[in-house]
């Protein structure tokens, strides 16, 4: 399971250098951005600099699925998202998620 490579976009309009906003998949396999600190998200990333545009994850929830969450890169790519991995980061377990 571990290690696993995470990409995220940009930094999180609430909570600025403190939060990167990362790729995320919804169960339904939808992708998204969400906040590594504040779980804030928003399902348009041309939509960021606005906050009021995006939503707070439930952060139980989140975290039951954590690992399953992250896209893979083939999954990102076949989204489109490509272009939004502008970062990348190596998670070594669960503990890197929060
Ligand atoms: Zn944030």
């Amino acid at each position: 399971m571990y290690p696993i490579t995470r990409y995220w976009y940009k930094n999180c309009p609430l909570c600025g250098h403190e939060g990167e906003l990362f790729i995320t998949k919804k169960e339904s396999g939808q992708l998204y951005l969400q906040c590594a600190e504040c779980f804030w998200a928003c399902d348009d990333p041309a939509a960021i600099a606005d906050s009021s545009k995006g939503y707070v994850v439930d952060i139980d929830e989140y975290m039951q699925r954590a690992r399953a969450a992250v896209p893979t890169l083939e999954e990102i790519e076949a989204a489109g998202w490509a272009k939004y991995c502008q970062h990348e980061e190596v998670a070594d377990g669960p503990s890197d998620f929060v």
